[in-house]
């Protein structure tokens, strides 16, 4: 597979200004305003813990024995691993730390409902101290979200609303949107904001970054951090300029996101991607990007397929985005040619728990085109090993956007159980099941069009067996319907 990843050019970006982020007055507040905050919630001691939330954070740093070597790879790799924190991922300080700033301001109190829209690792860590504190939690999320994630948070006892994830930031139905208006609807509620709150950096500031200079010594050359709200990179990024100011920190952005500087490294005709937590498509204002030397951007083919490496290779049990801050961090290591004596931190910022049934299993890595079908290594799987001569799979050929009700039930009776459906890329597909479906709930004739029809869920077709992997899929399909 062709490799996805580049450096921004070291000259074009140097450091970005305050006016890059939409509110950039906010950066030197939410690091300076709260000089009265305390410093860190975390107690360095084995003792017995008052409470989970005290079990959050003094993660370990862990040397990469195997993966940097095998690409080649001269520096010393340490990685830190966040998602040994009680709730499976670096948010987890953030929650923690929004929760009780908030009551320690008064701002709020036991039996109020905090709201917070999140990709879903704020939302666990929110959901943890929410349940430990006494709030009510309502969660808004994307689709794209993991079906794990969300069991998670349902068994903290938070309550979820999905949003699509193709709505952008500003759009009604988004999940930052739809958390405003609930924020409105209900009585003492409350959004502790990850994208504004001072909290979210300060956790790293004076928690993460303070662990990893105890850690190291003091000497760490290069710091890379995947950002989403961009709370870890800026609060690490901060203390770090501060205590050890010639290690450069370098930002990780997935294709198809804007974080990126200089803006033009963030041209692409990739419109989404499966990594979860990173990128977006608004710059959050506490991100800031003056604290970043150089950004590499990754894309999914290059990050789910690491992730996976780190697991396999190192007993790294990390999430997709540990894959994405990893391969790139790899790649400007190479193209950089750090040599011996450079020490690289990684930050790893959740666990392979939210994704047990994506990238962690091998239909999956297949259907989206990031593991080829000749390295189907389950051998309890139905496909392994089988050609396609002896599958004796016929090619489905899939309809255009304008099919109408009749058309699609025509070739649904031909026994065709998964009918593709394209609008320059493959968009969906029909089913017998989806299409009467349709028909009753809106009462439809044979000379609509039988768009509403259609099921989203297909795996994006990328590389040279493409046609395959749509045949394969469908079969998959069948044989589960
Ligand atoms: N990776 C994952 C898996 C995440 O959930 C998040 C948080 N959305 C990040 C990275 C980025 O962290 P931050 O929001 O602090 O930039």
């Amino acid at each position: 597979m062709k490799s996805t990843i580049r450096i921004g050019e070291p000259d074009a970006f140097k450091h970005a200004t305050n006016e890059d982020n939409e509110n950039g007055k906010l950066i030197e507040s939410a690091i300076m305003a709260k000089k009265d905050a305390p410093e860190t919630y975390t107690p360095n001691s084995f003792k017995i813990k008052d409470s989970i939330l005290d079990a959050v954070g003094y993660t370990p740093l862990v040397r990469l024995n195997k993966v940097p070597q095998a690409e080649g790879v001269k520096c010393e790799f340490l990685v830190k691993c966040e998602f040994t924190n009680p709730g499976g991922s670096i948010k987890d300080r953030i929650g923690r730390r929004m929760v009780l700033d908030a009551e320690k301001s008064g701002r709020i109190k036991p039996g109020d409902t905090i709201i917070e829209a999140t990709s879903g690792n704020t939302g666990i860590g929110m959901a943890l101290a929410a349940a430990v504190r006494g709030y009510r939690m309502i969660i808004t999320i994307p689709e794209k979200m993991s079906n794990e994630k969300i069991a998670t948070l349902k068994a903290l006892g938070a309550e979820i609303v999905r949003t699509p994830t193709e709505a952008a930031f500003d759009s009604p139905e988004s999940h930052i949107s739809v958390a405003k208006r609930l924020n409105k609807q209900i009585p003492n509620s409350h959004i502790l904001d990850q994208y504004t709150n001072p909290s979210n950096p300060l956790a790293h500031y004076y928690e993460t970054a303070e662990e990893l200079l105890e850690q190291c010594d003091g000497k760490i050359d290069y710091i890379f951090s995947a950002p989403g709200t961009g709370g870890t990179i800026s609060g690490i990024a901060r203390k770090i300029k501060e205590k050890c100011p010639n290690c450069k920190i370098i930002g990780v952005d997935p294709l198809g996101s804007i974080l990126a500087l200089p803006s033009e490294i963030n041209e692409t005709d990739v419109t989404g991607y499966k990594v979860e937590g990173t990128g977006y498509d608004f710059i959050p204002q506490v991100l800031d990007r003056t604290v970043i030397d150089q950004w590499v951007k990754v894309g999914d083919e290059d990050s789910l397929p690491m992730a996976r490496r780190l697991i396999r290779e190192e007993g790294i049990l990390c999430g997709g985005s540990s894959g994405q801050v990893v391969a790139a961090a790899l790649h400007y290591a190479r193209e950089m040619k750090l040599g011996e004596g450079v020490r690289c931190v990684v930050i790893l910022a959740d666990s392979i728990r939210n994704y047990i049934t994506k990238f962690l299993s091998d239909d999956w890595m297949i259907r989206n085109g990031f593991m080829e079908l000749d390295k189907l290594s389950d051998p309890n799987n139905a496909l392994s090993g089988v050609s396609w001569e002896k599958l004796g799979l016929k090619e489905v050929k899939p309809v255009g956007k304008d099919v109408t009700v009749a058309e699609a039930k025509e070739l649904l009776s031909k026994g065709i159980k998964h009918l593709p459906v394209v609008d320059k890329k493959i968009i969906g597909y029909i089913t017998n099941q989806s299409l009467v479906k349709q028909i009753i709930n809106r009462k439809m004739t044979g000379d609509q069009s039988a768009i509403s029809a259609v099921i989203k869920e297909v795996p994006i077709v990328k590389h040279r067996i493409s046609s395959i992997f749509l045949i394969i899929f469908f079969l998959i399909g069948t044989k589960r319907s």
